[in-house]
Order: C-alpha cells, then sequence, then structure tokens
C-alpha cells in the first residue's frame, strides 16, 4: 500500500515515457511500463512460411523450394534458425536500446516474443539440452556491461527449465560491426573467432544458440560450426529478430 502510494508520487514527479515515441506512459497500456501500446504493435513479426535453413519469410516465388536464394548460395553450419520478429522499425530501436544503451531491464520484454514465438510455433525445446548465447569479445563485454544475449537465454531458460551455458564458448577476438561488410568479408572477418574450451560439456549435446539479431548469418553460422567441430548434435539458433 505505502509502496504503491510512493510509487504513484515518483511517477506523478517522473512520468514514465515510452522509450520509443518518448510519449507519457499511461501504466495499463503499456508493455512492462517500458512501451507505449501503440509503438509496441508496430513490432513486425516474421511470418510463415520460412527459410528451412536461416529461418527468414520465404518469398511467393520460393514457397517450392523450402530454402531461401541466400542459403542455397551458402550453406550455414546450423541445423536451422528461427527468429520472431523482423530487424526494422521499433524493434530495431528497442534493439539499439536494450544493446548500447544499457537498458538490460528490456531483455524482459523483448525476450517474451522469443518465448511467445517458441509456444506458437512448437519449437522442439524438449529436445535440446543447452541454451548458449553467442558470446562477446571480452573488450566488448566491458563497454557494454552485459552480454545481450546472455540476458535473452536466461529469460527463455527460466521460461522452458533449461539450462544456459555460458564460459564455454569463447569469442577470442573483437570483430568489427558486420553491417559494414559485404558478404565476402563478412565471413573472413569472423573465420575462426570462436573457440570452446570444454569439448566434454558440448559433445553430443542437442544446443538452442541465442542471439538479439541474425544480420547475416555469418556469426551464428561460424559458433555452431565451432560447437559441431566440439561435438554437437543439433545446433538451432534463435533469435529475436532477422
Ligand atoms: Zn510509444
Ligand atoms: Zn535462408
Amino acid at each position: 500500500m505505502l509502496k504503491d502510494i510512493v510509487k504513484g508520487l515518483v511517477d506523478l514527479v517522473y512520468p514514465k515515457i515510452c522509450i520509443v515515441c518518448r510519449k507519457k506512459l499511461n501504466g495499463k497500456s503499456s508493455v512492462d511500463s517500458l512501451v507505449c501500446m501503440e509503438c509496441w504493435v508496430k513490432i513486425k513479426k516474421n511470418l510463415p512460411p520460412f527459410c528451412c535453413s536461416c529461418g527468414r519469410h520465404l518469398e511467393k516465388n520460393h514457397f517450392t523450394k523450402h530454402v531461401c536464394p541466400a542459403c542455397i548460395k551458402n550453406k550455414l553450419h546450423f541445423d536451422r534458425a528461427f527468429s520472431p520478429c523482423v530487424f526494422e522499425g521499433v524493434l530495431k530501436e528497442l534493439v539499439h536500446e536494450f544493446k548500447y544503451k544499457g537498458k538490460d531491464y528490456l531483455g524482459r520484454s523483448l525476450s517474451r516474443l522469443m518465448i511467445e514465438f517458441i509456444q506458437e510455433y512448437n519449437l522442439p525445446l524438449h529436445y535440446l539440452d543447452l541454451i548458449i548465447p553467442v558470446p562477446l569479445h571480452n573488450a566488448r563485454l566491458r563497454e557494454r556491461e552485459f552480454n545481450q544475449a546472455e540476458v535473452l537465454s536466461n529469460h527463455i531458460a527460466a521460461t522452458f527449465n533449461k539450462k544456459v551455458l555460458t564460459n564455454n564458448l569463447i569469442r577470442h577476438r573483437p570483430t568489427r560491426t558486420q553491417i559494414e561488410l559485404d558478404e565476402e568479408n563478412r565471413l573472413l572477418n569472423i573465420k575462426g573467432c570462436f573457440s570452446v574450451k570444454e569439448n566434454r560439456d558440448i559433445k553430443g549435446k542437442n544446443i538452442l544458440l541465442v542471439d538479439d539479431v541474425l544480420t547475416t548469418s555469418a556469426t551464428s553460422s561460424e559458433a555452431a560450426k565451432t560447437l559441431k567441430n566440439a561435438g554437437a548434435n543439433i545446433v538451432f539458433v534463435l533469435t529475436l529478430a532477422n
């Protein structure tokens, strides 16, 4: 009761605003008192049919192939990737705030989109032994203070009662932002940048690799390749957006 009164007073002095549109939030029609519903419903969902490799929406003229043209050209090392959203508009802004503005608390709302996707499409989480967040290089982790992939992984793991394994898959050199590079240089940029510390924790395991965005598939594919080389059985990838 007293807590509610104090909270009410704080809200009066510092009214909460939507992270995206900066409009004043009215408690009930917001997501976790962070984003207004008007903004939240603008998040573009990734809709089926999905490419059986990278998980992106398949355009009509590719329906019969099950795999998108990019994945026919470049074989990816994970077994399959999934993403609930498209990386644009509101979601792009939210990911930016989450990753670069230190708003780790946004992870709860954002991970819910991933959790709902798992439930809606019945992703076979019961087959999976481990969740591994795509690691950041130490220098970047110090700068950012948290690994956004780990925050998302922890929420997903708590919902589905899974184990999160960190500090085993290691990123041992920082990589330039993939967005700035063309396809060939993206692959070179990322090649050999991951390693596994203890193969025995990976061997024979079915793994869900989690990251925030599947910008190109190069990072997840390289991480999956490293896990497979260490003996992983299945590697699925789940990102918030693609
Ligand atoms: Zn808004
Ligand atoms: Zn594809």
